[in-house]
Formats: C-alpha cells, structure tokens, sequence
C-alpha cells in the first residue's frame, strides 16, 4: 500500500481525469510505422513548445537519455557529465554498458552547475592515447541537488563552450519545466543551442507513462533508430500520447503550486528540532536528520507508520517531493506528524 500522503517522489502522481478520457478517446495507429496521430500529435507538440525541429516519445526518462547518448556518440567516445547526475548515478551508465561510451566524471557544483573550466579541462585533446570528446550532459532541474534550476545564461555559456571544441549538448531535463516556472523562463531559453533535451512526462506533469526527446530532424531519426533497437517501438502508443498532450497543455503552470509546497515544508521543518532542511529551489525537500532517537531510515519508517511516505537516503539526509495530489493541507498534516516524532 503506497503512503496515504506520497511525498516519496513525483513518480507517484496519478493521471488526471482529463488525461484518462483523452486515453480514452485517444485515435491510434502504429507508431513504429508512423502512423498513429496521437503520437505525432505530441512529438510536433513537444518540438514546437522547446523550438526544435522533431520529437520523439519514448517509454521512460532513462530511455530517453540513453537514446540520446547513442544517438550523439560512437565506441569510444566520452560524454562530460556532473559526479552527481542522474545519468552517471541511476541509469546503470546504460551508455556504456550498451554502446561502449565513456563518462568522463566532472564535480557537480552545489547548484547542480559545471564548472566551466572543469568542463573544458575534460575536453580530451586528438591523442592516439584518449578517448574522443563527443557530448556535454548537464542537468536540469537537478535531481541530487535539491531540484536546483540552471538559468538560461548557464546553459547557452555550455553550449557555446561545447560548440567550440565541437561537442554537443544533451539535456537530461527529467524536470525542466519546474526548472522554467521557478524562473519564470520559456523552456526555449533554457535549451536555446542544445542539441537534444530529454524531459519526462511522468513526473510532476502527472502522466502514467513516458518521456520525450527533442532535437533536430535528423538527430530524432537517428534517436528513433535507438529507440527501436532498444525494443522501445511501441505500436498505438497514442494512449499514452493523449496523456502526454494533457500534460504538456495543462499541468505546467501549476507547477508552482508544488514549488509553494516545497517551501512551506522547509519553513516547517526550519522550526522542528533535529532536522534542518537545505536549501529549496523547485519541488525537492533535502533536509538533514540529527536527532538522539532517528536516524533519517528509523525516522522514514516512523513517518510510513503515520501514513507519510518520504525517502531517506543515507544515514543522516531524507527526501521529500511536492507533485499533483500533494495539497497544503498534506504538507500541513506531515508538519504536525514530524512535530509530535521530534
Ligand atoms: C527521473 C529522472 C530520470 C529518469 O526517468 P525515469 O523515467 O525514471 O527513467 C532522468 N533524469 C533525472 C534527473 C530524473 O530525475
């Protein structure tokens, strides 16, 4: 039984009505052959919403990214990417377990950034010795790193690094559209020169399934050979593109209601003892557990008691999530349960 209040992750958002009768009605045809309008409905959507030429739907954010990668990159290649990413820590390097890419590690910044030096220090010479320098993957918003945003400015300075020395620009924006309300910024301005962005549909956007890639024509008709080869051709997918298409028209503003969540949690927590939040910039609740009788796993398993579901990840540090079903009456409720534990 999932927790009464699910602040584990925004994963566990479940679709909302008009997505299920969009699923419904949803006309589908055989994507693998192109033909289900559904589909294409929503690749064109995304594309045009990020300013890039063509879309592709795929089954899941870590699908997206590897696509990606392989699409980019030959044997031998090297993607630069942070120390905490998503895709070096829980994607299982997929890139290289599958298309023999090499992640060349760099230190993430406290707010999910790169060093630009530190990327241009990665960036391999033409050596007989080294691998090839082919992509640069950052982040946004960034997962391991309290949902912190990259700005606009950020982005286009790695871009344009990248181009310099001939390499390309990946986005995991797994959240990039938390990234965009907190800023108040057009999901354009933040992946202006990327050459491909993944995001997910499945996360705060509160679809059931499913991710999508953007980039240029040609880069998704290679991203689509990958995706294939993946196993991830997925025939009337449209009932899942209905979902996606409510999503994308309907479930981003209120992303901001999640980020009010977020800070009303902290604040909540600033005032607990034995607990002290990090900073928060988006949907994600970081906070420190120093207590004489929980640790942060005995305190996750006091909260499960009490019907509140959260993550702890390590001895001393748990996770909290704000998403679609979380009300301020929720974060409200767990405030109190946290207050009667400390
Ligand atoms: C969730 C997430 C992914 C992967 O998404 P899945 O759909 O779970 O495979 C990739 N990157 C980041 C930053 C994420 O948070």
């Amino acid at each position: 039984m999932p927790p009464r209040i699910d602040l584990r992750s925004d994963t566990v958002t479940q679709p909302t009505p008009a997505m299920r009768e969009a699923m419904a009605r949803a006309r589908v045809g055989d994507d693998v052959f192109g033909e289900d309008p559904t589909v294409n409905e929503l690749e064109a959507l995304a594309a045009s919403i990020f300013g890039k030429e063509a879309g592709l739907l795929v089954t899941s954010g870590t699908q997206g990214n590897l696509v990606c990668l392989l699409a980019h990159c030959n044997r031998g290649d090297e993607v630069i990417m942070g120390h905490d990413s998503h895709t070096y820590n829980y994607e299982q390097v997929g890139s290289a377990v599958l298309g023999g890419i090499a992640p060349r590690i760099v230190p993430n910044q406290p707010d999910g950034t790169l060093r630009l030096e530190d990327i241009e220090a990665a960036i391999m010479p033409d050596n007989v010795h080294f691998g090839v320098s082919r992509l640069v993957s950052l982040e946004n918003t960034h997962n391991r790193r309290g949902g912190a945003f990259l700005t606009p400015d950020y982005t286009q300075a790695v871009a344009d690094l990248a181009h310099r020395h001939g390499l390309k620009l990946h986005i995991d924006g797994a959240r990039i559209f938390n990234a965009a309300v907190a800023q108040k910024a057009d999901v354009k301005a933040l992946t202006r020169d990327a050459d491909s962005v993944t995001f997910c549909l499945s996360k705060g956007l509160s679809a059931p399934v499913g991710s999508v890639v953007v980039g240029s024509e040609a880069f998704i008709a290679r991203a689509r050979r990958m995706r294939k080869v993946l196993g991830g051709g997925m025939r009337q997918a449209g009932v899942i593109a209905a979902a996606g298409i409510v999503a994308l028209t309907e479930m981003v503003d209120r992303l901001a209601e999640d980020h009010a969540n977020a800070r009303l949690l902290a604040e909540g927590l600033a005032r607990l003892p034995g607990v002290e939040p990090e900073p928060v910039h988006t949907n994600i609740v970081y906070f420190r557990v120093d207590h004489p009788r929980y640790t942060a796993p005995a305190l996750q398993d006091a909260l499960q008691a009490r019907g509140v579901g959260v993550l702890a990840l390590g001895p001393d540090r748990i996770r909290a999530v704000t998403h679609y079903g979380i009300e301020t009456g929720d974060i409200e409720e767990t405030l109190d349960i946290l207050e009667a534990l400390l």
